[in-house]
């Protein structure tokens, strides 16, 4: 069982690599550090993107991976994406969007998820 160990939201004083979508944090920006713990092995700090933490908690990312030990980068890029493709479905054809401006899109439209 991976731990939370604790939670800070500092501001970047340097680039960092979002750990869920792979985009860049930019400096001056707000985001979100998690340091975790997994059994007995050394913690280590997860960084990520306030939209990407907060997209985790929208689409219960916890609960759909509840049979596997956390959630991967990679069932974070699934669930992201299936929850946009429905989104986008019925709607004109759409720019090409990486894995962050995907997440962002979802958390614009998430009322849209619930229909
Ligand atoms: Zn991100």
């Amino acid at each position: 069982m991976t731990e939370t160990i604790k939670e800070l939201r500092p501001v970047a004083r340097k680039p960092h690599r979002c750990d869920w979508c792979g985009g860049i944090i930019e400096k001056g920006e707000q985001y979100v550090r998690h340091t975790l713990k997994y059994e007995n092995e050394p913690p280590y700090d997860w960084c990520s993107h306030k939209d990407c933490d907060e997209i985790v908690g929208v689409l219960d990312m916890s609960q759909v991976c509840a049979d596997s030990d956390g959630i991967s980068a990679d069932d974070f890029e699934e669930i992201v994406y299936d929850a946009y493709l429905f989104l986008i479905e019925t709607k004109e054809l759409q720019p090409m969007r990486d894995l962050h401006e995907k997440v962002k899109y979802v958390l614009e439209h998430k009322d849209e998820l619930k229909q």
